[in-house]
């Protein structure tokens, strides 16, 4: 079904991209989103998966690099016309979205920080690329450092412990050493990252740096893809860096401006996740309006029965209030980082935990309407409920996002 989309504001040329989006997350992303659920971590992340095709065609299109600039090769899109485009490769498949967002993560840093040999070196290459043969990841949790990685900006919340990846100056550069977890999304085919890392071991968490680099450099490891749950089409895996030399620019952010980088990172990686879970939640309402006008128990389509339709209502008002919410934080974020240089984290964190929230609550209504069927592989919801099941862990567990926005929002209005 075309889900009706309200918002009028939207011109023709967007309506456009959004329906082109639309089509190649129903003609690749769904059939190559499923096939891949269906292959083990290591096979999807291997030589020959169907992954790096799909990559490849996402590449070509330009979906990897939605919003940089058409000067350099990116699709320059407005933050509202990504959005609509990152909602429909979501719909398509969830973890084919996240591997497509997150492969230009280092280039959109080196270009934010502004750095030149950064931009020479990490996103130039990047968005003249259009083969999928350059992939980024962001590597930040480590095996003892999960949560706590992410509320660096935060006092009350700042881990006084050494961090498991340390950079170190030597001569002109830096020396890294340490290991990533093994949930690094894109961590086993990743080219490039966006690595955070501790530079002063006898300090907390908060005393961290940002370095981009080549995965290719001596010195780098990368570990097996994880098995897991949900999102099982984007591979996750650990990093390991044993005395890796990067130059002197590579490290762009350094301890004083750490923790104010990482609530805006933050805030634009939970804005995100807020679209993609809206792509997600509409994926398994479609589902389930399709299947209940077709399934026939009592005597007819069970989209006819009062509380079949009282489910599907609730379901839609779910997915409409995602839609609003999740369109609204990121275009008003990703305009304040371009107009003032600091984004809203509270807003990014409301629409991050809210849509992904409401994105487990449609895909558990649309197996329940499934009956039996909603727990077998012969339809995709209860793929869906994995995949929403991963999107409250990813980016930030919801109950601790919760507290790090709450603690902004009280200071803010104190
Ligand atoms: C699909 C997916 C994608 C991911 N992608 C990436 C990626 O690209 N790069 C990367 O580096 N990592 C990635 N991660 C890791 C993710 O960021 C972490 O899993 C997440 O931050 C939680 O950390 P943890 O798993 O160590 O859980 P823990 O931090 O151990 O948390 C376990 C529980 O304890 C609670 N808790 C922890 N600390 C506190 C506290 N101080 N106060 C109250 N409660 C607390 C949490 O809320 C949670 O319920 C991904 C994870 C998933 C599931």
């Amino acid at each position: 079904m075309d889900f009706f989309d309200y918002d009028l504001s939207l011109g023709d040329e967007q309506r456009e991209i959004q329906k082109a989006a639309r089509t190649f997350a129903a003609e690749v992303l769904r059939p190559a989103g499923i096939a891949l659920d269906r292959l083990s971590g290591r096979e999807v992340s291997a030589p020959g998966s169907p992954l790096f095709d799909v990559l490849r065609q996402a590449s070509e299109l330009g979906y990897t690099r939605l919003l940089g600039p058409e000067a350099l090769g990116g699709l320059g899109l407005s933050p509202l016309t990504a959005a609509l485009v990152l909602e429909e490769l979501a719909w398509g498949n969830l973890g084919l979205a996240a591997v497509f967002f997150l492969a230009g993560t280092p280039a959109q840093v080196a270009l934010l920080s502004g750095n030149s040999e950064a931009i020479e070196a990490i996103a130039v290459p990047y968005f003249r690329s259009s083969d999928g043969s350059l992939r980024g990841c962001w590597a930040i949790t480590e095996p003892d450092h999960g949560s706590d990685t992410l509320g660096v900006m935060r006092p009350e919340l700042v881990v006084k412990a050494p961090g498991q990846v340390v950079a170190r100056r030597e001569g002109d550069g830096w020396v890294i050493r340490g290991q990533k977890s093994a949930w690094v999304s894109n961590g086993p085919i990743a080219t490039h990252a966006m690595l955070n890392v501790h530079l002063e071991p006898a300090a907390g968490l908060d005393r961290g740096g940002v370095c981009l680099l080549s995965l290719d450099l001596p010195g780098v490891t990368h570990g097996p893809a994880l098995e897991k749950h949900g999102a099982r089409s984007l591979p996750q895996g650990e990093l390991f860096f044993d005395d890796v030399h990067v130059p002197r620019w590579a490290m762009v952010v350094e301890p004083d401006a750490y923790p104010a980088y990482m609530e805006n990172h933050l805030a634009s990686f939970n804005a995100g996740v807020g679209v993609v879970a809206t792509g997600l939640a509409r994926a398994a309402f479609d589902a389930a309006l399709a299947y209940t006008r077709e399934r026939v128990q009592g005597g007819r389509p069970i989209a006819e029965h009062q509380s079949v339709r009282a489910r599907l209502f609730r379901m839609f008002q779910l997915v409409q209030a995602c839609r609003t919410l999740a369109r609204g934080v990121w275009t008003s974020n990703l305009t304040l980082l371009e107009t003032s240089g600091r984004m809203r984290l509270e807003h990014s964190i409301a629409s991050k935990v809210f849509c992904t929230q409401a994105a487990h609550e449609v895909a558990t209504l649309a197996v329940q309407l499934h009956g039996g069927n909603g727990l077998t592989r012969e339809y995709p919801v209860e793929m869906f409920l994995r995949d929403a099941t991963a999107l409250t862990v990813a980016d930030g567990e919801n109950a601790y996002l919760s507290q790090i926005g709450a603690g902004i929002l009280v200071e803010r209005q104190a």
